[in-house]
């Protein structure tokens, strides 16, 4: 029993990785893409007697359902897992949480469906990943499984933070409110950026920029999130590769005139798929191409990345006063992790509030301090690893549950 599996399901993929615990080693990793397309794609990373293994194929999968058979009928195939009975458990990435999950859960049919009474707030992803949580509790009965919520991090924010200045009875109502989003993403890189720093993250003010595809800012207070730049949905906060980010509200209906739209589900699919770096650069989503195509005098390349990086600059301002101040900023995920020079191009903005990044230290895409030695404010670079912490709260819950029964 000293295997734990973490389970990462999107709107069309299941990423997983299988730990021994508690040394956090690991054993297996492997992603089934294109899930409901044609050609759908298996590919896994495992150790045998010590030597790494590759396997991948291309197959129909016509649902998370079906991936779900595939996968542990493939554990059992590569001698991935000999034994179901030594998997202490399973951990689950839940996107929405709402109110009702402010911490990690074991999972119950109870659980199931209140996940799935979340699906408004999340379509795209509860869906998928209640149907795989289905699909494992239906195959393995008696493992434990633990659903850990994207929100449940941000369950800390004060009203002030969570609240839009719209009528008061909307939340009380429909729960119109912030929810935030990435939390577990935010959760491990302060923890990590303290222990890094060697103090108690009960001392510290951090600031945590998760710039991947989607991309958030938290203000972390004393461990705890008390600001962060989703809301609702993923789609509020900064420029992201194909979401606008925050808009003014009024632009909808005006758009929506001008461009003959009816159904207000059209537009807002324009400002989820077809908006920020896609949008005005006009050329990719994709970072590394927006990059290279502004390094070659692309205009609105340039400005898609200008643009991106002063929303981060914003954010890191506002939340600088939300906390009265700030000791670690933590840059993570694709963007965040891999982009030197717009982690450079962001610290240089902010500098009066005593950040200084080492242009050596910064030319990393390592977990390091970037910052010069007598910066005011650390500066830190470190890749994010929802996994680990997914497989840390089975752990979590794990003992909790052998303690009571
Ligand atoms: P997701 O939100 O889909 O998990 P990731 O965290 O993988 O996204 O981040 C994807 C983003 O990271 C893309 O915009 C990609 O271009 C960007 N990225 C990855 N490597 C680099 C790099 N070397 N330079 C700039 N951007 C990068």
């Amino acid at each position: 029993m000293n295997k734990t599996l973490s389970i990462n399901a999107g709107s069309s993929s299941l990423k997983f990785q299988l730990y021994e615990m508690p040394e956090e080693k690991v054993m297996a990793k492997g992603l089934i893409e294109r899930i409901g397309f044609t050609n759908s794609e298996v590919t896994i990373k495992h150790l045998q007697s010590g030597k790494e293994k590759n396997f991948s194929k291309i197959t129909e999968i016509e649902s998370h359902e079906g991936a779900v058979e595939l996968l542990i009928k493939l554990f059992s195939q590569l001698g991935i897992i000999t034994d179901f009975n030594d998997i202490r458990g399973i951990g689950h990435r839940v996107a929405q949480g709402g109110e009702l999950f402010p911490d990690s859960v074991e999972i119950t049919e109870e659980v199931i469906e209140q996940i799935e009474s979340l699906s408004a707030l999340a379509p795209l992803h509860n869906p998928p990943q209640a149907q795989v949580i289905r699909t494992f509790h239906e195959m393995l009965p008696d493992t434990l499984m633990a659903a850990v919520f994207d929100t449940s991090f941000h369950s800390t924010l004060p009203p002030e933070s969570y609240l839009y200045s719209i009528p008061y009875e909307y939340y009380d109502t429909y729960r119109v409110r912030k929810y935030g989003f990435h939390g577990t993403s935010h959760r491990y890189v302060a923890q990590q950026a303290a222990k890094m720093m060697k103090q108690p993250i009960e001392d510290l003010k951090i600031i945590t920029c998760h710039l991947g595809n989607g991309a958030s800012v938290t203000a972390v207070e004393g461990g705890r999130s008390v600001d962060t730049s989703m809301g609702f949905t993923p789609l509020a906060g900064l420029t992201m590769g194909t979401r606008s980010g925050d808009v003014d509200a009024s632009i909808i209906p005006f758009l929506m005139d001008k461009l003959a739209i009816e159904d207000v589900n059209d537009m807002v699919s324009i400002l989820n798929s077809k908006s920020g770096i896609l949008g005005v650069s006009g050329i990719s989503s994709d970072m590394r191409d927006v990059e290279a195509a502004a390094e070659a005098g692309d205009q609105r390349a340039g400005l898609a990345l200008n643009i991106f990086i002063r929303r981060v600059q914003q954010y890191i301002g506002s939340y600088i006063s939300t906390m009265n101040g700030v000791d670690a900023i933590v840059f993570t995920a694709g963007i965040g992790e891999n982009a030197p020079n717009i982690r450079q191009s962001i610290i240089d903005g902010i500098s009066w509030f005593g950040a200084e990044l080492d242009e050596v230290k910064n030319d990393t895409r390592k977990e390091a301090v970037i910052s010069t030695d007598d910066a005011l404010v650390t500066v830190l670079n470190i890749p994010t690893n929802e996994e680990i912490e997914i497989a840390r709260e089975v752990e979590r819950l794990a003992g909790k549950v052998s303690s009571i029964s």
